[in-house]
């Protein structure tokens, strides 16, 4: 534990000094038109940028580690995710006289999914790069099928394929180690930390999947994995009837702590279209000011808010009063998050996005049971 911590306290600490590195170096460069063209800044910028990959590299691997890396899920558009995933690497295929193609299945049309965009695409520029790195001739393509479709979601297959150098068999298995490279003499010529396959291995393994490797010396590799992703489920159309056969909740009172103005009104249409009475505030502190003056049935209580965030209101609350139900509100998931939210005062969690017959379902059980 003592090691993890120091791993990612001092991650913490270098990225504070290499940002100022990099900033500066970037408003350097972008005010001095001679600059531009200084081998020396170039040299400056590309290893600071490059070092800054590296302690995040360190620091995924030490949140991972230690369980602490969280997930969040919002809708995003695959497509768009994909195109931004391979665009980095227009330039350097350009250089190295190789293609880069994008070969992706669609999803059924105007459909986004549900998932924590910015770790998928880690792990696809992470692939990316190194199919980049290994390839001296031919191509390097970042593949999508879409397999099992339901209403609620559906199957994606992420492969990216290079015509590469390969893999021997007898490595396939070490890669996914941490520190570990397919050979010394790989590392002088190509370079690399060997931390990012296993980083990858863990971000699609929290993401449901298994990253896969197949390969043959100077023939190619394929690392693939498979998701299943929900569809986003649009809240804001919800039929009618459906919410008017859910039982009334006249007269409860909730006090919804939020900070997203778009999420607040969707809540609060919903709650009140139950019967319930609600006030609103837009942080901690408003909320708390709030419980002070007035009584309440129930908090819904957003986690992340600037001022006061969600667990300090709620640390707050329980000094004077332990019964109240209280569920969070989250776009956020990571392990042992039920135990953390249990030991910061609160009785339940709702994600978000969240389907109002979900959040229904949560209130009317926390008023029950109390
Ligand atoms: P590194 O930072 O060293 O690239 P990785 O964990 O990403 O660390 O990769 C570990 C090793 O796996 C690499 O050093 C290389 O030997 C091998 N490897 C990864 N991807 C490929 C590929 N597409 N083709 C050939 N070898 C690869």
């Amino acid at each position: 534990a003592t090691k993890a911590r120091f791993m990612s306290n001092m991650s913490h600490e270098l990225r504070t000094p290499l940002n100022a590195i990099i900033g500066t170096t970037h408003l350097l460069i972008q005010d001095n038109v001679p600059l531009q063209e200084s081998e020396h800044f170039r040299v400056l910028k590309d290893s600071s940028e490059h070092m800054l990959q590296l302690v995040n590299a360190v620091l995924d691997f030490s949140k991972l580690d230690e369980g602490k890396l969280e997930f969040i899920h919002e809708s995003f558009d695959l497509g768009s995710t994909l195109q931004q995933a391979v665009d980095p690497f227009a330039m350097v295929v350009q250089q190295k006289g190789i293609r880069l193609l994008l070969e992706a299945d669609p999803l059924p049309e105007g459909k986004k999914v549900v998932g924590d965009e910015m770790r998928l695409k880690q792990v696809l520029l992470n692939l990316l790069s190194n199919a980049v790195k290994f390839t001296e001739s031919g191509s390097v393509t970042l593949k999508t099928r879409v397999g099992e479709i339901s209403e609620s979601g559906v199957e994606i297959y992420f492969a990216v394929v290079d015509t590469g150098i390969g893999i021997p068999v007898e490595k396939l298995k070490v890669i996914f180690e941490s520190f570990t490279q397919a050979d010394a003499e790989t590392t002088r010529k190509y370079g690399g930390s060997g931390l990012g396959l296993s980083i990858c291995r863990e971000l699609v393994k929290k993401m449901g999947g298994d990253l896969q490797v197949a390969s043959a010396p100077d023939t190619g590799s394929v690392f693939h994995f498979t998701l299943r992703l929900p569809f986003e489920q649009r809240v804001m159309i919800v039929p009618k009837e459906k919410l008017m056969g859910l039982q009334k909740l006249d007269g409860v009172r909730v006090l919804l702590v939020e900070d997203n103005a778009v999420n607040m009104k969707i809540a609060r249409r919903f709650l009140h279209s139950w019967g319930a009475r609600v006030d609103t505030a837009e942080n901690g502190r408003v909320g708390w000011d709030l419980f002070r003056e007035h009584s309440y049935d129930l908090l819904l209580v957003d986690l992340e808010m600037p001022l006061m965030d969600g667990k300090e209101l709620l640390t707050q609350v329980r000094k004077v009063n332990k019964d109240i139900p209280a569920i969070a509100f989250t776009a956020a998931v990571y392990d042992n998050m039920y135990e953390d939210l249990q030991n910061h005062g609160f009785n339940g969690y709702l994600h978000k996005p969240f389907r109002p017959d979900e959040m229904h379902r949560n209130i009317l059980r926390h008023l029950i049971k109390k």
